[in-house]
């Protein structure tokens, strides 16, 4: 905003708490929040703060409204219209990179918190495949679990990976390791008694790195939570890239 909105704002406080006008004070706002439209939300914002009851920090209860809870208010006041649970985005068109989609989803979800359209809940799909069928699938590929049991105690990082699959987690040791560079199909690594110009010993981790967990998780599945096309890092509802992976993304088992 510049100094003739923030002028405006401050008059919109004014009402509120009988602030005199200033050009000083429109000049600071308006270099204050340069960076915040004027917008309804903006005055919307200064509602909200006069519509709390005081809080600590107010002197004898005495409100006094700030730029910084003009920017907070503005903000949570357009965080509210985006909806806590995961709701749809307009389907990928073609032959859209994972940036592409990235970007459209931004502009959804700031379409949303300006109120221009409204957030679409993800409608939960009820029942599976049929018992025949789940079963069938089931068996694809399978080897028994008597010999899949032995393998497991043989190789390093086996019996993890046989258990993350028993729990329906993404086959961590089919991506490298971002964490130890432990190759494909290699289990991760962990290196002992280096000091100094000694390079120590390295040894097979039992159980992959977390971040090879979460990498197994995108590069395997869209994620049912932030609907991150496959390959795509999951994304929290701002936008923003999210460190490691929506629970929902983990596994394929449903949660009891
Ligand atoms: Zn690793
Ligand atoms: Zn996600």
């Amino acid at each position: 905003m510049d100094a003739v909105e923030a002028t405006k704002l401050l008059a919109h406080a004014a009402a509120f708490d009988n602030r005199k006008p200033s050009k000083a004070a429109s000049i600071a706002w308006a270099e204050a929040l340069k960076d915040v439209p004027a917008d309804a939300d903006a005055f919307g914002a200064v509602a909200r703060f006069y519509s709390k009851p005081s809080q600590d920090g107010d002197l004898d209860g005495t409100r006094w409204i700030q730029p910084h809870h003009v920017r907070q208010l503005r903000r949570q006041i357009r965080d509210d219209r985006i909806p806590d649970g995961a709701f749809t985005y307009p389907l990928p068109t073609g032959s859209e990179t994972g940036a592409q989609f990235i970007d459209r989803r931004r502009q959804q979800i700031a379409a949303i918190a300006d109120g221009r359209i409204e957030a679409d809940p993800i409608r939960q799909l009820k029942g599976g495949p049929h018992p025949s069928v789940a079963d069938a699938l089931a068996g694809v590929g399978c080897m028994p679990d008597h010999v899949r049991e032995a393998l497991a105690d043989a190789l390093p990082g086996r019996r993890a990976r046989e258990e993350g699959r028993l729990r329906g987690d993404a086959d961590a040791l089919a991506v490298p390791c971002p964490w130890c560079h432990a190759d494909t199909n290699n289990a991760c690594k962990r290196r002992r008694g280096a000091r100094g110009d000694r390079p120590g010993t390295w040894f097979h981790r039992t159980s992959p790195h977390p971040g090879r967990v979460d990498a197994a998780a995108i590069a395997a599945r869209p994620c049912p939570g932030c609907q991150a096309p496959m390959g795509v890092p999951c994304a929290s509802s701002d936008g923003r890239f999210y460190d490691g992976v929506h629970p929902a993304r983990q596994t394929t088992r449903p949660a009891a």
